[in-house]
């Protein structure tokens, strides 16, 4: 396979915060998940799958088990069924409480009912099929893993995207699966949208025309080269990598995954 240079939602919102959020952004995060996690102490953080999640996998794989088998939000014990299913006696108390809600959420309102579903993710489907962007001469890879594709009664494609816990929806998550949508299915028509398992609050349609589109290919194409670059320049000289990932102290650090290691961390510079 011919190599790309890449880029996802993930990698933009490691960049850039949401509007709101920026005092807690931090480059150094990025720079342990993007340029050092083949080193072993980054990676053994990288494969503890956290509680949120792991919550947010075993919510869609539910919403999926629901969807193999209809039956299972018609009959008494359909919950239960799926509970089964997801092996959940064998999680820790606050998973198994938290994945049970959300299966009894979606069983009293089983939003995708009755819909014409084109695509519903398992959520363990691993790295998705990268789609071919271009701007001029240059090519990068898109890695969008959409949760759920339906068709409205109009034909429009509704994109949704399944959350869990206290997560803000981030628009630019949206715009990134409009623009994947519009070269997964060319000519047709778009709104994405997210729904929290959880709180059952859905957000806003969102729709995008297509010079909003083509802004925010030419952001995914900044930013990719933008990674590139700042890798190229830690593996020259991985001495730098606070000056080419500076670190944001604060807050932010309590729940950040890497406090462990990161000698900048305010937990680490209180001990
Ligand atoms: S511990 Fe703090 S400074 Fe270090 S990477 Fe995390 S957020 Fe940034």
């Amino acid at each position: 396979m011919v190599w790309r240079p890449y880029v996802s939602f993930n990698i933009w919102s490691q960049f850039e915060s949401a509007v709101g959020q920026e005092h807690w952004h931090c480059d150094m995060k990025r720079g342990f998940v993007r340029a050092r996690k083949k080193e072993p102490s980054v990676k053994a953080l990288l494969e503890q799958d956290t509680t949120a999640q792991h919550i947010g996998l075993l919510a869609q794989r539910g919403v999926w088990e629901f969807h193999q088998d209809i039956e299972l939000l018609q009959i008494v014990d359909g919950v239960e069924r799926v509970v089964d299913k997801l092996k959940l006696s064998q999680e820790s108390a606050e998973i198994q409480q938290r994945v049970i809600q959300i299966l009894k959420n979606y069983y009293e309102k089983p939003i995708l009912l009755g819909k014409d579903i084109i695509k519903l993710s398992r959520g363990d489907e691993g790295i998705p099929e990268p789609l071919l962007i271009q701007q001029g001469n240059y090519f990068l890879n898109l890695f969008a893993a959409i949760d759920c594709i339906f068709r409205e009664q109009d034909g429009t494609l509704h994109i949704l995207d399944f959350k869990t816990g206290k997560s803000d929806f981030d628009r630019r998550q949206a715009l990134v699966y409009l623009l994947a949508a519009n070269y997964l299915f060319p000519q047709q028509k778009a709104v994405a949208s997210f729904y929290n398992l959880e709180n059952r609050k859905s957000s806003e349609l969102i729709t995008a025309k297509n010079a909003q589109l083509n802004a925010i290919r030419d952001q995914l194409v900044r930013i990719a080269q933008e990674h590139q670059k700042e890798l190229r320049l830690y593996k020259q000289n991985p001495g730098e990598f606070a000056q080419l990932f500076p670190p944001n102290p604060g807050y932010q650090c309590y729940n950040c995954q890497f406090n462990s290691i990161c000698k900048f961390s305010v937990s680490e510079m209180s001990a």
